[in-house]
């Protein structure tokens, strides 16, 4: 038996593994991730080093090299390093990719940095000084003016491609103020803290009633429980982000670290600004515009401990704290925690795994819960604590539920319903502003009778067909294909149709109707540059539009007090998605739009307009009854054994031969086929993926369905190691275990 061993890990020398064999008094003991001692070099001096791979003979390049011996196993011990050594293992097992590749996933790229400098904006005026400006600039509605001057009495440091960016103020209004002595702009190095704070921080408020028990009883049962899982369910604004600060609190002072998971999408400087406020430059941030060596210069921070707190997407979880005390993961319900480039790995389980291995606490929160974490929760195996009041005051919006059957059936064929237009003229007359909400998702081509409602599915598989070019429907779990249907089988209508609106679209038909409203659009076309998000949702909340107009992006996360009206279109597009998942999502989406509207008073209102509006996902959403949408949710899971309540292993293959590619896919789950004599994975397809070909390389898809992951597991193993002996590459198979999406 031979070994591959890293040493000196590092991202960078992660394609230098050195192989050793392994003597007989330790075969039975190294292991994939094991630390090893080995001889290296000339003088044979005993080094440490981590195994990557374990192969039965020499590797033919290295047949004519006596190779040296392992020398011997370095107990475990719980190091940063280890620990992500550790998870790198547990991702190489779990989801299916090589050990390199899991390794390459948890460590940190190390690149030579030439040091980039910052600008910073600097005030050192007086607050009244500033004041007075704001005064100034409010009465020649400088609007852009006000901002950056609001935002110097809070903090008199201030980086510069954050203002422009994300306060969205223009480089020009910025060198005015400097004209006018309010500021001055200064060069600094890229590590130091780019916020710097004015005395008057925000004062820490006084824990409710419900937020003083989940802090209490939390940590009451991490001192018992060294590992233990908790949820926070409450909805927006009651006041989970204040309990996680607490808990961060706690965990600093008890001399320990702590990583905190948040959407990137809800990255936004309110957010952040909350962390640094409180916790001043123990905070970094990592995220996805950062460069590799920024990146890098962050995570070194924290391993010399300059830094206590990680904020981030998915990948703050590989930060490495010498002593990490909590994991907090915001949102537990995105699906972007799941990553969609291999190893696809889902940042809930990385988390959880993480938390064992480094004994810390897992504290995840939403409004929203996944089914996987409700599940989990009513069977005891995450301790759940209720926020129920919302402390930003605002009572819930009054929901109406509009039928577009009947509108069409009244003769009107426009987006906007009745009831929803009237009630857009209204906030125009009164000041007050609408969002309007078009989920999209879904929108490539589900097939649905404008008459009933009716959604074209799979006999198969219960999932809504997609139309193809050529006026083909397919289903994209197992391949099934049938004419376009020219009448609906439900009532036989003749209008059957795939849906068409588009953001722009709709713009147009607001701007026809509703001359006098200023409108924003916020979609993937008026957001190419990251800033251009925040620069939107700015504008909107300084009260610059009437009318802000929008994809999934508008739903996230953000209070606009001046909002009274939430428009939902299209409210069942996502209904019709092609997966499994498509309730859930739907369901999460709505009940999050529809709290938009009423934060600030009474007199909120949301319409949600919808052909399917007795669908549970609708209803629930609607009186936003998490938990009546999860008990009839979980029944269909149950029934079609759908995770939570089974799982599934989802296969792609990749090839520019269709032929050859046909017959792998075929061939390989014959032999898995084979590998089970009873209680076999249900198997369906392969088939053609939903994308079939990208750039020229063609893709299949099989899905395998069991309740267990274990069966799962060994199919993946086996078609890791076919791939191994028919030389095959091993881009050419992907897994996605319990997939988010389907392919
Ligand atoms: P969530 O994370 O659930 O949306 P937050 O923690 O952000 O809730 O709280 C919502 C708002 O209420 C914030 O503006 C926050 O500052 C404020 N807040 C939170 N806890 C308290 C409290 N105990 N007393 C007063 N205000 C609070
Ligand atoms: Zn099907
Ligand atoms: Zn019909």
């Amino acid at each position: 038996m031979v070994a591959e061993v890293i040493i000196d890990i590092s991202h960078k020398n992660l394609d230098h593994t050195f192989s050793y064999r392994i003597p007989e008094r330790l075969k039975a003991d190294v292991q994939v991730g094991s630390k090893v001692e080995i001889p290296f070099g000339k003088g044979d001096k005993i080094r440490t080093g981590y195994v990557v791979e374990l192969d039965e003979e020499v590797k033919k390049e290295n047949a004519s090299y006596t190779l040296k011996e392992i020398a011997g196993i370095v107990p475990k011990s719980v190091s940063a390093e280890e620990n992500l050594v550790a998870l790198a293992d547990f991702i190489h097992r779990r989801y299916g990719s090589t050990m390199i590749n899991a390794l390459k996933t948890v460590l940190p790229v190390k690149k030579a940095s030439n040091k980039k400098v910052r600008q910073m904006i600097v005030s050192d005026v007086p607050e009244i000084t500033i004041r007075q400006g704001i005064q100034i600039a409010e009465g020649k509605k400088q609007r852009a003016k006000v901002r950056l001057l609001e935002e110097l009495l809070r903090s008199n440091r201030l980086s510069y491609s954050l203002v422009t960016g994300k306060l969205n103020v223009s480089s020009s209004t910025i060198k005015s103020l400097e004209k006018d002595g309010f500021l001055s702009i200064e060069v600094m190095q890229s590590s130091d803290t780019p916020f710097a704070f004015r005395k008057e921080e925000d004062a820490i408020p006084t824990l409710s009633d419900e937020q003083r028990t989940v802090v209490e009883s939390i940590e009451a049962d991490r001192k018992v429980h060294p590992f233990g899982e908790y949820y926070i369910y409450g909805i927006t604004g009651s006041g989970k982000t204040e309990v996680y600060m607490r808990l961060i609190e706690n965990c600093l002072n008890e001399g320990k670290q702590a990583i905190l998971l948040i959407p990137e999408i809800a990255l936004t400087y309110q957010n952040l600004m909350r962390f640094y406020r409180r916790f001043g430059n123990k905070v970094a941030v990592v995220h996805s515009k950062l460069t590799d060596s920024e990146k890098f210069e962050q995570f070194e921070k924290a391993k010399s401990g300059e830094i206590s707190i990680m904020i981030g997407p998915r990948s703050a979880l590989f930060t490495p704290f010498p002593n990490l005390g909590m994991v907090i993961i915001d949102e537990e319900h995105e699906s972007s925690y799941k990553s969609e480039t291999m190893p696809k790995y889902h940042a809930r389980e990385v988390a959880a795994e993480l938390c064992r291995l480094s004994l810390s606490s897992l504290v995840m929160g939403s409004a929203t819960p996944s089914l996987e974490s409700f599940s989990r929760i009513q069977k005891g195996e995450i301790k759940c604590f209720k926020l129920n009041k919302r402390l930003t005051g605002g009572e819930l919006p009054s929901v109406h539920i509009v039928d577009m059957k009947e509108e069409l059936q009244s003769g009107n064929r426009t987006v906007f319903s009745a009831k929803l237009a009237t009630l857009m003229q209204d906030r125009l007359e009164k000041g007050e502003q609408t969002m309007l909400f078009l989920n999209r998702r879904g929108y490539a081509g589900s097939i649905l009778c404008r008459d009933c409602g009716e959604v074209i599915k799979c006999p198969h598989c219960d999932i809504s067909l997609s139309e193809h070019r050529g006026g083909v429907l397919m289903c994209h779990y197992c391949g099934y294909m049938t004419d376009m249907v020219k009448k609906c089988p439900k009532c036989g209508s003749a209008k059957v149709a795939g849906f068409r609106a588009g953001t722009e679209q709709i713009e147009e038909e607001i701007r026809k109707r509703f001359p006098q409203a200023v409108v924003l659009r916020m979609d993937a076309d008026t957001t190419k540059k990251a800033e251009d998000y925040e620069a939107i949702l700015s504008r909107f909340a300084s009260r610059e539009a009437d009318i802000l107009l929008g994809t999934q992006m508008i739903v996230k996360g953000h209070d606009f007090p001046g909002v009274t009206l939430m428009g939902i279109l299209l409210a069942d597009t996502s209904l019709s998605h092609n997966d499994y998942r498509a309730a859930e999502r739907t369901f999460q989406l709505l009940t999050q739009a529809a709290g938009r509207a009423g934060r600030a008073s009474s007199g909120g209102e949301t319409v949600i307009q919808t052909y399917q509006p007795e669908h549970y996902a609708i209803v629930h959403a609607a009186n936003q009854d998490y938990e009546g949408f999860y008990k009839e949710e979980i029944e269909y899971r149950d029934f079609m054994e759908y995770p939570p309540c089974g799982h599934m292993l989802c296969v792609q293959f990749f090839g520019p031969d269709w032929n050859r590619l046909s017959r792998l896919s075929l061939g390989l789950t014959k032999e898995v086929s084979e590998l089970f004599t009873e209680d076999a994975p249900k198997q369906i397809g392969p088939g053609k993926a939903a994308l079939g070909k990208k750039n020229d390389i063609y893709r299949q898809v099989v899905y395998y369905k069991h309740h267990s992951t274990e069966p799962l597991t060994k199919i993946k193993d086996f078609m890791e190691e076919r791939i191994q002996t028919l030389s095959l590459n091993r881009e050419q198979l992907q897994f996605d275990f319990d997939p988010m999406n389907t392919f």
